[in-house]
């Protein structure tokens, strides 16, 4: 180990709201949750992710995160070797030896994660026990967890959920006096955080944390005074850890464009009981400045198509701020998981025409695609140039998650993240 920096298609037509959700199970195309190790080791400043993988993890890890050069990288890939993958290596002992080394060299690193892939997976790693050996002779200067980023058991931003829901248990308990408090679940680049906080400031709404935390140290307390409001939707098992320390989650729709962050806040007012007058007036001057610098993608998006395949997870939220706000006609939204609690909220706001599925079976996915013919494709890099190719516009679902677009402030930029493919296309065609 070296340190390096089907079933055959079924349609099923029940889904929530009522309306039917196009099920199909066959191959698919979607990044592994390794690919979430690049906006998480953004987020968490004294964390480090090594990956216990392949050279194709490592590659994966390392051509996601683009062209960044870093003096003091926060994630890298403890390859396993085929002595390793043979049971020819003990590969717990190997491992010790790599986090050892890595510790001694890197003192800034208060929290470890070791990611499993489907290599390690294979090879039956246990890596819970690993992180729980590793925990106990290196705290309390660092805490060891794991989670798995593997594409047998996840998907894309998968890995973001299995990495929060492996720190809820680390988080401590509420006091037994404490509070009502709000905790924000889900990546949000500081930005989006620090404007989010105002807000809830403005609403009187003080007591309010963050998972995750930019920093280890600052875990925020969790229990039956915790009230959660999800930031992201692919946090089912999160969620569901919260659940069990006792928080209890707000349902809101996901806050997305000027409707969705309305809703979001309007959700946690009235758990906090403050009066619609004082959402209104905080709100008033942010919703104003978002519904201006939108109306110009408005004029370029409007009545244009859009097709998505299922990626990300935040296919459902984004298809509705496009119909709702930009007046897209969404033809399909594919998403890998329907997490019927979840996006209860976002679906009834969906447009009626909407087809809405579930999972994937990329080649009859394929032809319902190319016969619709939409504007504009959403989709995995696997996808978006054999369909570059055949004279339909792409979107890369991964920029959704490397670009801040959450919040007032960032809802004309995640309409340009949709607006620049077809200026791009047109500018190709003059
Ligand atoms: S975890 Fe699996 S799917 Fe992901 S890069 Fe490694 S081998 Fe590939």
């Amino acid at each position: 180990m070296t340190l390096i920096a089907m079933r055959s298609p079924s349609d099923s037509p029940m889904g929530c709201d009522n309306r039917p959700v196009l099920r199909q199970r066959g191959q698919r195309e979607v990044f592994c949750g390794l690919t979430s190790i690049v906006w998480l080791h953004r987020k968490m400043r004294d964390a480090f992710f090594l990956v216990v993988g392949s050279r194709t993890c490592a590659h994966l890890v390392q051509s996601a995160a683009g062209v960044m050069i870093f003096a003091e990288p926060r994630f890298a890939t403890a390859i396993m070797d085929e002595r390793d993958l043979a049971g020819l290596a003990d590969a717990n002992d190997e491992l010790d030896r790599v986090v050892t080394r890595l510790l001694e060299r890197r003192p800034d690193i208060k929290l470890l994660f070791l990611v499993g892939s489907c290599p390690s997976e294979v090879i039956k790693l246990d890596l819970a026990r690993a992180a729980e050996r590793l925990s106990q002779r290196f705290l309390p200067e660092v805490r060891v967890l794991n989670y798995s980023g593997s594409g047998i058991e996840t998907t894309f931003t998968q890995g973001e959920d299995a990495c929060l829901a492996a720190l809820v248990p680390q988080m401590p308990s509420e006091p037994a006096n404490a509070g009502k408090s709000l905790l924000v679940v889900g990546a949000l680049a500081d930005i989006v955080e620090d404007q989010f906080r105002r807000l809830f400031e403005n609403l009187g709404i003080s007591t309010v944390a963050f998972l995750p935390a930019r920093a280890a140290s600052d875990l925020p307390a969790v229990g039956p005074n915790t009230q959660y409001l999800l930031a992201q939707p692919c946090l089912g098992d999160t969620a569901r850890a919260l659940d069990a320390r006792g928080a209890k989650r707000l349902s809101a729709p996901f806050p997305l464009g000027v409707e969705g962050t309305t809703e979001w806040l309007r959700a946690a007012s009235i758990a906090w009981d403050v009066p619609s007058d004082r959402l209104v007036e905080t709100v008033r001057g942010p919703q104003a400045r978002a519904r201006q610098a939108l109306q110009r993608h408005r004029e370029l998006l409007a009545e244009k198509s859009i097709f998505f395949f299922p990626d990300s997870q935040l296919e459902i939220p984004i298809a509705r701020f496009l119909a709702r706000e930009l007046g897209m006609n969404v033809i399909e939204v594919g998403t890998p998981y329907l997490h019927q609690q979840h996006l209860s909220n976002e679906i009834s706001y969906l447009p009626e025409s909407v087809r809405l599925s579930e999972g994937q079976d990329v080649e009859m996915q394929l032809d319902r695609c190319r016969s619709s013919n939409p504007d504009i494709v959403v989709c995995g890099l696997g996808l978006a140039n054999p369909l570059e190719a055949e004279g339909l516009t792409t979107k890369w679902s991964i920029e959704l998650l490397f670009t801040p677009i959450q919040g007032y402030d960032q809802a004309a930029d995640l309409a340009e993240l949709f607006a620049r493919p077809l200026v791009r296309r047109a500018t190709l065609e003059v």
